[in-house]
C-alpha cells in the first residue's frame, strides 16, 4: 500500500526538526549523536526543559508559589540540576529520589515535598534530617510514624495530608489517582479529624493540604473541582485553629502525544485559570508538582532499525530499542510518534504499515502497531517522540539489556549525562556463592 502525503514533520512544540534533511535536536544532528554515542539513546533539549519550567512560573506569577518538579518523570541528575538552578523545588516519592536532589542541587533540599503511600523509616529519617519543606502524608498510620520519627530525631515535621477529593479525571486507569477507590490519599471527609488529632503532637506541624488527582490529564476542569474541595477544607482547618500556609495542587497536566495543535503556553494558562478558579480567595503558598509537562516533549528515544521482517500479511520493523528502554506503549498502550532521522523525499510515500517492535521476548514489546511509516530499512535511524517523561525513569535491564545512554543538548552542544551501561555494571551486584 502506498499513499501520498506531506513529508513527515515533527509536530510543533517539540525541539526536533529536519535540517538538511536530517533530524536535529535544537542544533545537534541525530545522525552525529548516534555515531558518537550509539543507540538506543535518549536525547533531551535543555532549552525546552527550562522553557517549560518558566511557563509555570509565569502563569502563576500573581500567586506566591513553588514549582516542585516531580522527580519520577525523569530523574537524571543533570536534568534535576538544570531545574534546580532555574529555582525549582522537587516532588520526591522515595529516599532514593531525595539522594538525587541532594547530589544534583543541594540548596533545593529545603524545597522538597515528599509524596508516596509507603514511606519507610529510613526515608522519613533522611528527609527529616534534610529539613525538607513538606511531608505529604497519605494515611493515619504514616502520620503516627512521622510523629514518632520526628520525636526520635528531635525535629518538628511539617506535613500536609494528601486528601482524596473523589474527583474523576479522564486518563488511563493506571495513572488516575483521585477517586476514593484508589490507594492514594486520605478521604477528604476524614481529614479534618486527623488534623485535629495531629495538633496534639508537638512533633507535628500541620502546614498544608495536598492533592494529586492523576497524570496525563488534558481537560483541566477536574483540577478546579479538586482545588475547590481543598480550599473548603482549608477554611475549616483555619477555623479549627491550624496555621495552614501551603496548598499543594499536585501534578498531572497532560501533553499531546499526537499531531494535534498544541500550544504549551496556552495549556499552562488554562491550567492556571482552573487552579485559580478552584482556589478562589484562598491565598496560601501554592505548590505545583508538574513532571510530564516539563520533560516529556523535550526528550526522544533514538533507535536503529535492525531488521524489517514479513510474517504473513504483517510487516515488523525491529529496532534496537525495546520495552525495557521505553515501556509506555506496553504499559499504558501509549502512542508515540515515530519519525525517520533521514527525511524522505517529498512528497513522502507512507509505504509501510508496520508494527514497530523491539527484540525483547514478549509480544507486549511494541512501540507501535499497524503504523503507517515512510519506508525504512535495516541500519536506518528512527526517533520515538515525547519520551522525555516516564521513559528513562521506567527502564529496566529485562533480557539483560544495558540501559540506554542519555545526552542533554545545550544549543548545538551535546553533553553525555549518562553513559551506556556495560555488562560489568549489570552483573556487579550478583553473587555465585
Ligand atoms: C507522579 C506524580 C506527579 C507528577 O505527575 P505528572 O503527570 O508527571 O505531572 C506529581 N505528584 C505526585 C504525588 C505524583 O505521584
Amino acid at each position: 500500500m502506498s499513499r501520498k502525503s506531506a513529508s513527515p514533520q515533527p509536530p510543533a512544540s517539540r525541539p526536533f526538526a529536519y535540517r538538511n534533511r536530517t533530524l536535529h535536536c535544537d542544533g545537534a544532528s541525530l545522525t552525529a549523536l548516534a555515531a558518537e554515542h550509539g543507540t538506543p539513546l535518549y536525547v533531551y533539549s535543555a532549552q525546552q526543559i527550562a522553557h517549560r519550567y518558566q511557563l509555570f512560573t509565569e502563569a502563576f506569577a500573581k500567586r506566591p508559589h513553588t514549582v516542585c518538579y516531580a522527580v519520577k518523570a525523569n530523574s537524571s541528575l543533570a536534568i534535576l540540576r538544570l531545574l534546580g538552578q532555574q529555582g525549582a523545588g522537587f516532588d520526591i516519592v522515595s529516599g532514593g529520589e531525595l539522594e538525587r536532589v541532594r547530589k544534583a542541587h543541594k540548596p533545593a533540599l529545603k524545597k522538597v515535598v515528599f509524596s508516596g503511600v509507603g514511606k519507610q523509616i529510613w526515608e522519613i529519617d533522611a528527609a527529616l534530617a534534610a529539613d525538607i519543606l513538606l511531608f505529604n502524608v497519605e494515611s493515619p498510620a504514616e502520620l503516627d510514624l512521622l510523629a514518632a520519627r520526628a520525636q526520635a530525631l528531635g525535629k518538628r515535621a511539617r506535613f500536609a495530608l494528601r486528601v482524596n477529593p473523589d474527583v474523576f479525571a479522564e486518563t488511563h486507569p493506571y495513572i488516575s489517582t483521585g477517586l476514593r477507590e484508589h490507594k492514594f490519599g486520605i478521604d477528604i471527609n476524614a481529614a479534618r479529624a486527623l488534623y485535629r488529632k495531629a495538633a496534639k503532637s508537638k512533633w507535628l506541624e500541620a502546614a498544608g493540604v495536598s492533592v494529586h488527582i492523576g497524570s496525563q490529564i488534558r481537560n483541566v476542569s477536574p483540577f478546579a473541582a479538586a482545588l475547590a474541595r481543598v480550599a473548603a477544607l482549608i477554611a475549616d482547618l483555619r477555623r479549627d485553629g491550624h496555621d495552614i500556609r501551603f496548598v499543594d495542587a499536585g501534578g498531572g497536566l497532560g501533553i499531546d502525544y499526537g499531531t494535534h495543535n498544541f500550544d504549551p503556553a496556552a495549556e499552562v494558562k488554562k491550567y492556571a485559570a482552573a487552579i485559580n478558579k478552584g482556589l478562589a480567595g484562598e491565598s496560601a503558598h501554592l505548590i505545583l508538582e508538574p513532571g510530564r509537562f516539563i520533560v516529556a516533549q523535550a526528550g526522544a528515544l533514538l533507535t536503529r532499525v535492525l531488521f524489517v521482517k514479513q510474517n504473513g500479511a504483517k510487516t515488523f520493523v525491529i529496532t534496537d530499542a525495546a520495552m525495557n528502554d521505553l515501556i509506555r506503549p506496553a504499559l499504558y498502550h501509549a502512542h508515540h510518534e515515530i519519525l525517520p532521522v533521514k527525511q524522505p523525499a517529498k512528497p513522502a510515500k507512507l509505504e509501510l504499515e508496520a508494527d514497530v517492535v523491539g527484540p525483547v521476548c514478549e509480544s507486549g514489546d511494541f512501540f507501535a502497531r499497524d503504523r503507517k511509516l515512510p519506508a525504512v530499512k535495516p541500519g536506518d535511524l528512527v526517533l520515538l517522540l515525547d519520551a522525555g517523561a516516564y521513559g528513562m525513569s521506567q527502564t529496566s535491564n529485562y533480557n539483560t539489556r544495558p540501559r540506554p545512554a542519555e545526552v542533554l543538548i545545550e544549543g548545538s552542544e551535546a553533553k553525555l549525562i549518562r553513559r551506556r551501561e556495560t555488562m560489568r555494571d549489570l552483573l556487579a551486584p550478583e553473587l555465585l556463592p
